[in-house]
């Protein structure tokens, strides 16, 4: 057995070595040096204000964040957001927006953003009326979306079903119709590829930091400052975007250590080349998993065809031996055994047990490869 754990979660999960390292050593000074860490720090002190200055600006170099936005920390999570958003761009009940709802995470948006707008659905539910295994195509939005809407909401990456938008869609290039700015949940790919802010109309992003970019208790949300100024009155201060932009992001006591951690990470992504070769090593690593799944003569399946444009590189859903009890235990029971874990998740798939990897930052290519001999292996033994 090996002495590491590989893990394979969904979330929370770990971050990339290197990264937990430098928490290590930064975030928890010895005594000695008489240094307090993050976690220590009041955060109104002159110290916290710089490490909060230096995770803004460092988020702001690496998603290439265009000045109209602001960068803001929140408590509260996805599911905070979920409220949040329809709260801060309606300013009553009867306002209208329209949801992308292409998995159990938009699903669950929705359901909540009922409580605070009127919100009509475009959906990519499979014809059994529970599966998701694509999103609506962009000619769909824009022919469908309700034009009163004050935003049209999409999920990038539905975690649970294993589907990706690898990019936003630019809607301008479908039609010239002016559509509704755009709110992304983008808590399970952000800092895994590009974002076309202007292009795409962004007009919130949002992030629970528990997969790519940290750990559980922060929230990461970018918005265009346009939209600030017409939230329901109602809203709880610390979701109100305008209260927390005027209070310098410390209206109340933000997570000091996340906002910490989450720096750290942007400076690990500035030190692997960025962006660009985050998004690189994400596809090498989901090409890997796909392809072995491909390979192994119906051993393994997905259930996200391989002529879909939307197969997950963060979320890779499969099933051993067609979902077979014993076989998909025994599986587990020999990866937990290998120090690779977190593979048994909720999945939504229907006929069988699915199992699911997770390759955030957190999880390096060579791990990858010892996820996938591993399987071969198995495969091997079992077929
Ligand atoms: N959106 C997405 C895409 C997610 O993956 C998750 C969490 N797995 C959430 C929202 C919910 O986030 P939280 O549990 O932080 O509320």
């Amino acid at each position: 057995p090996s002495s590491k754990v590989l893990n394979f979660s969904p979330g929370p999960t770990n971050l990339p070595a290197a990264v937990e390292s430098t928490i290590l050593r930064r975030c928890f000074p010895d005594p000695s040096t008489k240094r307090l860490g993050s976690m220590a720090l009041s955060h109104r002190s002159p110290e916290f204000g710089a490490i909060l200055r230096n995770s803004i600006a460092l988020t702001r170099r690496v998603m290439e964040v265009p000045p109209e936005y602001e960068i803001l920390f929140t408590q509260g999570g996805g599911h905070g957001q979920f409220a949040a958003v329809p709260m801060n761009l309606c300013p009553n009940k009867d306002a209208k927006a329209t949801y992308i709802v292409s998995g159990t995470w938009s699903s669950r948006a929705v359901i909540e953003a009922e409580k605070y707008c009127t919100p009509t659905a475009i959906s990519s539910v499979n014809e059994d009326g529970a599966t998701f295994t694509s999103f609506p195509s962009a000619e769909r939005i824009v022919a469908e979306h309700d034009p009163d809407s004050k935003f049209i909401y999409m999920c990038s990456n539905e975690t649970v079903n294993g589907i990706e938008l690898h990019r936003l869609p630019v809607f301008d290039d479908v039609d010239n119709t002016t559509v509704p700015p755009l709110v992304v949940d983008a808590s399970s790919d952000f800092t895994s590829k590009p974002i076309s802010w202007r292009k795409s109309n962004v007009g919130i992003l949002f992030a629970c930091a528990s997969k790519n970019i940290g750990h559980p208790g922060i929230t990461m949300v970018i918005i265009r400052k346009d939209l600030l100024g017409q939230a329901n009155p109602f809203t709880p201060g610390f979701l109100n975007y305008e209260t927390n932009i005027l209070a310098d992001n410390v209206w109340n006591t933000i997570p000091t250590f996340n906002v910490d951690v989450i720096g750290i990470m942007m400076e690990w992504i500035l030190d692997q080349g960025g962006i660009e070769a985050m998004e690189e090593n994400s596809v090498a690593k989901a090409e890997l998993m796909y392809g072995l799944i491909e390979d192994s003569n119906g051993f393994y399946g997905t259930p996200i065809d391989k002529s879909s444009e939307h197969r997950s590189r963060m979320n890779v859903p499969f099933c051993v031996a067609g979902g077979d009890e014993e076989l998909t235990n025994l599986f587990l029971v020999e990866c937990w055994n290998r120090g690779i874990v977190g593979l048994r998740t909720v999945t939504p798939f229907k006929q069988g047990i699915y199992l699911r990897a997770s390759l955030y930052h957190g999880v390096s290519y060579e791990e990858t490869v010892v996820l996938a001999n591993f399987m071969k292996e198995f495969a091997a033994r079992h077929s």
